[in-house]
């Protein structure tokens, strides 16, 4: 096992530019057919795993055209990585591979076998080297939530279906949600995979939840913050960990970087004039 040796955490506010749906399962006593989910306390809020799904698939349709950058999902005849689950590659991967003779050469092992996506999101083999945390409304705010009309439309004509109706509930615009994003060990490509996801988040062209074909689930990250765990420097590393055990708020456990905008600009250009005009010009 590797221990900490950087960590970054970035914390803002997601806000709903358009309504949001995010299901929640069954619930018999909801007055809709598909209901939005809610915390036992009935407030509604955004588990971490549905951010992640949605900031994961923001960040692999941008990733895929940038050179050195691999990202299994946009190609289904990638018989690269080892990351999705079915078809044959995992099978044989098991199969051919020679046993690992300790945990640190399975991971080196799995990790050559891997796109770069599947390795900061993670894939069956290694644990995400990012963790979304669930988003609950900011406090002191309250959400108001709509029950809208729906018609069950046909999937191969794309046409509506006569006498299917149903009504879903959303979350109305405007209502913000505390988001808090972890990054644990990132290399540089990494951080820049990160930084692609929030910059499309921060200009407001992220989405989240069902029903995005018709307009649902707009959102933007806004008072974005970034700090920094560093016990790689020696020098610092002592007093470093000392305020990361001892202290409990973030902005004293960790280095706060500032401003957030412009740490992310530097990492995405760093890695674009750095390693990834390198290898475009590689091929
Ligand atoms: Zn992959």
């Amino acid at each position: 096992m590797v221990g900490i040796e950087r960590r970054y955490l970035f914390k803002g506010v997601l806000v709903l530019d358009s309504a949001l749906h995010i299901g929640g399962g069954d619930d018999l006593a909801s007055v809709t057919d598909a209901a939005v989910v809610r915390t036992p306390a009935g407030t509604p809020y955004i588990p971490g795993s549905s951010f992640k799904g949605a900031f994961r698939s923001t960040v692999e349709k941008i990733a895929g055209a940038v050179g050195g950058i691999r990202t299994c999902c946009l190609d289904p005849d990638d018989d690269f990585c080892i990351g999705p689950v079915g078809g044959g590659r995992q099978l044989a991967f098991s199969r051919d591979e020679e046993r690992p003779k300790s945990d640190r050469q399975f991971v080196k092992m799995v990790t050559a076998r891997l796109c770069d996506t599947c390795i900061l999101f993670g894939s069956p083999y290694l644990a995400s080297r990012i963790a979304f945390s669930d988003l609950y409304l900011v406090s002191g705010e309250s959400a108001y939530t709509q029950v809208r009309d729906g018609v069950g439309i046909d999937r191969d004509s794309e046409r509506a279906v006569d006498n299917i109706k149903y009504d879903y509930e959303t979350v109305a615009p405007g209502a913000g949600f505390e988001a808090e994003i972890m990054l644990l060990n990132p290399s540089r490509k990494d951080l820049f995979l990160t930084c692609i996801g929030l910059q499309e988040y921060l200009s407001g062209f992220g989405s989240l939840g069902g029903m995005r074909s018709r307009g649902l689930g707009r959102c933007r990250l806004a008072d974005l913050s970034v700090y920094e765990l560093d016990l790689s420097d020696e020098n610092r590393c002592i007093e470093n960990l000392r305020n990361y055990l001892l202290e409990t708020e973030p902005e004293k456990k960790m280095r706060r970087i500032g401003p957030a905008a412009a740490f992310i600009k530097e990492q995405i250009l760093g890695y674009l004039e750095g390693e990834g005009s390198d290898a475009q010009t590689v091929g």
